[in-house]
């Protein structure tokens, strides 16, 4: 007997991975060239010189058995210095190393806090539509995930709706910003928003609801739009990161968590993030990554790509007659689909080889997700596919 649960997980991929791997079968019989794969958001840049270099600087001239061996269970001091000092550089604000955890990705980051902070009949809020993998997450964690629709015409937080949504079995809301699937950046005034909603709720249920902050695309920002740094407006924030979009090392695996300084109950939540690392087998993020954190903070891959590809796209597609919300940040875009089944969209689009990703699996039907880290010459190519298909249902 083994676990069923487990098993229909492992059977069922994901909408992403789906068409993900019927991209690679596709390629195969008529040639990558004339396939349009847009479904993963798999950075298309290399990583910055200064990570090339510094990996193998570290392995030619480091020790190593200290190079590749464990490091403290929450990660290198050195390295989670290197993060505190690179968010005081950055946002002018105060981290403490002790309240740093290192882990294999945001995806780890994220199980751990979602672990960490939960009981059984916990409520997690997401606003869809949100990145399909929180569901996982939240479920291993025992948790219940509740939806908060945004507003259709922005993509922002329903901040009505939230106030409904918020009870006593609150334990945290989820901000993922710049957005996947949507590229949409929450501005200042809506984490000011969420953040007085939220301080008043905690008083009304004297309890502690938390911000968990999902930053995988931080510094993936386009046009100087400017990332507010949520625990400057909310104490009770988890900055979930990842290096795997700014630094195009996806496969590698490193990320944080980070707990803001002042929370309440602070020494608790860190040795809860600590055990949930434990329980789920977490502990030491991989150790030649986490050396290039004090050597290599700051670096981004190049990012001007990714803009370019986004303008290009936008302007195309809004000009055979899609509409779409513009995208500040991430490297996605979020198509209204011109049926209500975004389903049967995909399988029109997939006529004229562009794979899109249906937005039912994000929490949000009727639209898709086009994931634009592509090379730009790949974005020029696949314009005609576009076009073909807006003709196909008449749009203009
Ligand atoms: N959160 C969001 C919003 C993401 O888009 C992703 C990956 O695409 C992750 C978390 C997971 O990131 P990681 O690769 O660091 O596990």
């Amino acid at each position: 007997m083994i676990s069923k649960k487990m098993m229909q997980l492992g059977k069922k991929r994901s909408a992403i991975r789906e068409t993900f791997e019927y991209s690679k079968i596709r390629e195969q019989q008529i040639g990558k060239e004339n396939v349009f794969d847009f479904s993963i958001g798999n950075p298309s840049v290399p990583a910055p010189d200064c990570i090339t270099q510094t990996l193998i600087d570290l392995l030619k001239n480091s020790n190593p058995v200290e190079l590749h061996g464990y490091t403290s269970a929450q990660g290198d001091l050195a390295s989670r210095k290197a993060v505190a000092d690179f968010i005081d550089k950055t946002q002018h604000a105060y981290l403490d190393p002790n309240y740093i955890y290192l882990t294999v990705g945001a995806s780890a980051a994220l199980s751990a806090t979602f672990h960490a902070i939960s009981v059984p009949d916990d409520e997690i809020i997401l606003f869809a539509p949100y990145f399909a993998e929180y569901s996982v997450f939240i479920d291993s964690a025992g948790a219940k995930l509740v939806s908060c629709p945004s507003h259709s015409d922005t993509l922002l937080p329903d901040f009505d709706a939230l106030e409904k949504l918020i009870t006593a079995h609150t334990k945290a809301v989820v901000v993922n910003s710049p957005n996947n699937p949507t590229g949409v950046v929450y501005p200042s005034k809506t984490i000011q928003q969420l953040a007085d909603i939220l301080v008043r709720k905690e008083k009304e249920f004297d309890s502690q609801i938390f911000i968990v902050s999902d930053e995988p695309y931080r510094e993936l920002v386009y046009d100087n739009t400017v990332v507010p740094y949520i625990p400057a407006y909310y104490t009770d924030t988890i900055v979930c990161y990842s290096f795997s979009k700014i630094w195009s090392l996806p496969g590698e695996r490193i990320g944080y968590v980070a707990l803001t300084p002042n929370m309440r109950s602070i020494d608790d939540i860190y040795a809860a993030i600590c055990g949930a690392g434990r329980y789920l087998g977490y502990i030491c993020a991989p150790s030649m990554y986490q050396k290039l954190m004090p050597l290599c903070m700051g670096a981004t891959s190049d990012i001007k790509v990714y803009e370019q590809n986004r303008n290009i796209l936008y302007d195309a597609l809004t000009q055979y007659g899609f509409s779409c919300v513009h995208p500040d940040g991430a490297f996605y875009l979020f198509v209204k689909s011109p049926e209500s089944d975004a389903n049967i969209f995909c399988q029109k689009a997939k006529e004229f080889e562009l794979l899109l990703v249906a937005s039912d699996s994000f929490g949000y039907p009727g639209f898709v997700r086009i994931s634009y880290c592509k090379t730009t010459q790949q974005i020029l190519n696949s314009l005609p596919a576009f076009e073909k298909l807006a003709k196909s249902y008449n749009l203009k």
